[in-house]
């Protein structure tokens, strides 16, 4: 099949949810696009940010992190070591083999030295990996911006993600999630940085053509802790729905945000409850949602509580193993 934008080269991406198959170079035009589109409709990043692109060692954050730094944008990599064994050693090595050529060095938390490495912390206070994972991130997102002058978070998400979650905040009727979701997060009076989504209009297919073309070399393997995760299920459910109706998935969550902005417009005091929902959300969220009535005290933190959830999570890991007599 030929290229359908250059219709002189072989196409090397179909992509049936666009009704188009493109050659490699046109395959960048496209992605490109795509992305710049992404961030002009809701004003994700301007020239002057100094971006913190948080990668995991995942295709889509060292895609995200490529094509900003192709785009023009001032970046800096954050990996955070999560500490779990293998993965996380693996998972860095990509990172720094990814940075060194590009001539970046990233920065590294890593939660082994931190004293709250995911499966101790997950096993010690009780939760699920992925919330105390969520809760952790979110904290040195802010951190590392906040000490670091970033003036914005960027992440990987891309549209399978973002379309999964909407239903998965649809099925169970999450209202505040709903509100919340959004490829831009703005920044808080409470001194919580902008978050965004740049990839928010690329599917993940489109991302792993655009790292494998790119000669991207990131870490193959999911995250051990992901096996149960119920977006999985959503993400296979509209991955149905897509090869049955291609476009499907754009359709659906593009629909989401136009119908958010329209209710904005017509309703301006909605934008208070959708872009600052606050109240009842509980502690892995509460730092992503809205002014921190505080500082923690012991780190300065903004906190919603005298403490933050991440200290109020050391704290219960640290005092678990003393307990545990260091076990
Ligand atoms: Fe963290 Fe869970 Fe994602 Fe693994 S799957 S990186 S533990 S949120
Ligand atoms: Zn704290």
């Amino acid at each position: 099949m030929k290229c359908k934008r250059c219709r002189k080269a072989q196409a090397a991406v179909e992509l049936p949810s666009h009704h188009s198959a493109f050659c490699p170079e046109c395959f960048f035009v496209f992605f490109r696009r795509q992305v710049t589109e992404g961030i002009r409709k809701f004003s994700l990043l301007s020239r002057e940010d100094r971006v913190l692109v948080c990668v995991s060692g995942g295709k889509d954050s060292l895609v995200l992190w490529d094509i900003l730094m192709e785009l023009g944008y001032e970046t800096e990599g954050l990996y955070i070591d999560l500490g779990i064994p293998g993965y996380s050693e693996r998972s860095r090595e990509k990172v720094l083999a990814f940075a060194g050529p590009r001539g970046k060095e990233p920065l590294v938390v890593d939660l082994g030295r931190e004293g709250v490495p995911i499966p101790e912390a997950a096993r010690r206070s009780r939760k699920e990996e992925c919330a105390v994972c969520g809760t952790v991130k979110r904290y040195f997102f802010n951190r590392i911006a906040a000490e670091r002058g970033f003036t914005v978070v960027a992440t990987g998400h891309n549209l399978d993600d973002e379309a999964a979650r909407l239903l998965g905040n649809l099925l169970h009727w999450q209202e505040e999630h709903l509100a919340r979701q959004h490829p831009l997060l703005p920044e808080t009076g409470g001194g919580l940085v902008r978050k965004v989504k740049p990839l928010w209009r690329v599917s993940e297919r489109e991302t792993a053509s655009y790292g494998f073309l790119k000669g991207i070399d990131y870490v193959l393997e999911e995250c051990p802790m992901s096996v149960d995760a119920t977006s999985l299920v959503y993400k296979e459910a509209l991955t149905l729905l897509e090869e049955e109706m291609p476009g499907t998935r754009i359709r659906f969550y593009h629909g989401f945000l136009e119908g958010k902005e329209a209710l904005l417009r017509r309703l301006p005091e909605a934008a208070t409850a959708l872009h600052r929902p606050g109240g009842a959300s509980h502690d892995a969220e509460e730092e992503e949602s809205g002014d921190a009535r505080g500082s923690c005290a012991a780190c300065g933190a903004p906190s919603f509580a005298e403490t933050c959830s991440y200290c109020r999570l050391r704290e219960r890991v640290l005092h678990g193993r003393t307990k545990a007599g260091g076990r």
